[in-house]
């Protein structure tokens, strides 16, 4: 007889490294909007695999790109060229309005990069080698060290002591806390257009702008980090467009591959010319022939689909009907997002998020949290007014 559900939980404890409290359910499969444990149960899904799963499951165009590429070839190293990754590196760009890309296996990995671009782009300048960077409280950037040092978490920070070196944190939104670092060291400002895991909180209009004129005026290059916010999910293909701002260099992943791991960083020509040379960085996997196969498909399919217009529109709706959950219940204290990255602000006196993430997954939905008080809601891209309905009632009756 074959194992159910609880087993292989239990096997898994086993062996995993314990670096993750897991939800206890085993996914298996998936179908658009739904996905399905061992058992069979059925779950609407609000989180998307953080981010990641933007088409939703089972995309058939993008499942049979996926098998034909297995079949051809999976893996070259970058000493060769291959056309799946020439194809999504065109694309790429020229949704981003960026000039180079460089492709990597996971978000982190391009966070490591921007960094190591920017720290170029200053050394090729001024010959020194004590540049600074300045980065955001409350901001998430991944869990390598580069990463981690830019990561503005104390929690996340304080057992890997120390730090790369020469990073300064400001406040997000509060300009004035980012002028007073500023130096004739300073060689790049990293923020998150929209914070993902810090909350939910989406860059104020007056602050982007503030940074982009104090970056012009002093030769400091804005890294700006859309790994999650961007790919569409804001309702334009990347959130920087809502404020007219561009970056110097712009780290993306998460929904890029939609399922396949691949992340990127990408720099304009100005960056390029100044920076990364050849043996100054690699990568083993990085935009293999199956993950640019990926990407490319990716960006095909949001072209011909219109998924930016359709988060546009689909993400009205769903602002409506969190504010009218705020209004509704004395637990939520507030609402805050763009497109379909949204937070729900819980007065945790009042309710744990955490225990109605818990009780939502019980009744079939799928949802995670930010920090300690916001419930976080980032479905598939694909995701119409029916499911949003059908994840309110099943909302509304946990918080009942
Ligand atoms: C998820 C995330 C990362 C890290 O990406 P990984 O693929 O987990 O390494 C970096 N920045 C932001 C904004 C993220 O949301």
């Amino acid at each position: 007889m074959s194992k159910n559900m609880k087993e292989y939980i239990e096997e898994g404890e086993e062996v995993l490294l314990h670096a993750y409290n897991r939800y206890q359910i085993a996914l298996d499969k998936g179908e658009g909007m739904y996905l399905y444990d061992l058992d069979g149960k059925k779950y609407l899904d609000f989180c998307a695999g953080i981010a990641v799963f933007a088409l939703g499951y089972g995309n058939k165009r993008y499942n049979d790109a996926l098998k034909d590429q297995v079949d051809k070839l999976l893996h070259t190293s970058n000493y060769y060229y291959s056309v799946p990754t020439i194809e999504a590196a065109k694309k790429l760009t020229k949704v981003s309005g960026m000039d180079r890309v460089f492709f990597t296996n996971s978000g982190a990995e391009a966070i490591e990069g921007a960094i190591k671009t920017a720290r170029k782009y200053a050394y090729t300048h001024d010959g020194s080698t004590d540049h600074e960077i300045i980065a955001m409280n409350h901001s998430f950037h991944g869990r390598t060290m580069g990463a981690l040092s830019v990561t503005g978490n104390e929690k996340y920070q304080k057992p890997f002591m120390p730090m790369i070196g020469n990073i300064r944190f400001a406040d997000f939104n509060d300009l004035k806390s980012v002028k007073a670092l500023v130096n004739d060291k300073t060689c790049a400002i990293i923020m998150e257009t929209v914070q993902g895991e810090g909350g939910i909180h989406p860059a104020d209009p007056e602050f982007i702008k503030g940074i982009r004129q104090l970056c012009d005026e002093n030769d400091i290059l804005l890294i700006l980090d859309e790994i999650q916010c961007g790919m569409g999910r804001s309702g334009k293909m990347f959130a920087f467009e809502h404020y007219g701002v561009k970056p110097d260099i712009l780290t993306v992943a998460k929904a890029v591959g939609c399922g396949v791991p691949v992340g990127a960083f990408l720099m304009t020509q100005k960056v390029a010319n100044d920076s990364i040379k050849p043996g100054d960085h690699g990568t083993t996997y990085g935009g293999n022939p199956l993950a640019g196969r990926a990407v490319s498909t990716v960006l095909d399919i949001f072209e011909e689909e219109k998924i930016t217009e359709h988060v546009a529109s689909v993400s009205r709706y769903l602002t409506e009907k969190l504010e009218e959950l705020v209004m509704d219940y004395d637990c939520l204290i507030g609402h805050r997002g763009l497109g379909l990255m949204q937070g729900l602000v819980f007065d945790t006196q009042k309710r744990s998020p955490a225990e109605v993430v818990k009780t939502c997954l019980a009744n079939g939905l799928i949802l995670i949290s930010a920090g300690p008080d916001v419930i976080r809601f980032l479905p598939p891209l694909i995701v119409t007014e029916k499911e949003i309905d059908e994840m309110l009632q099943i909302f509304r009756k946990a918080l009942a």
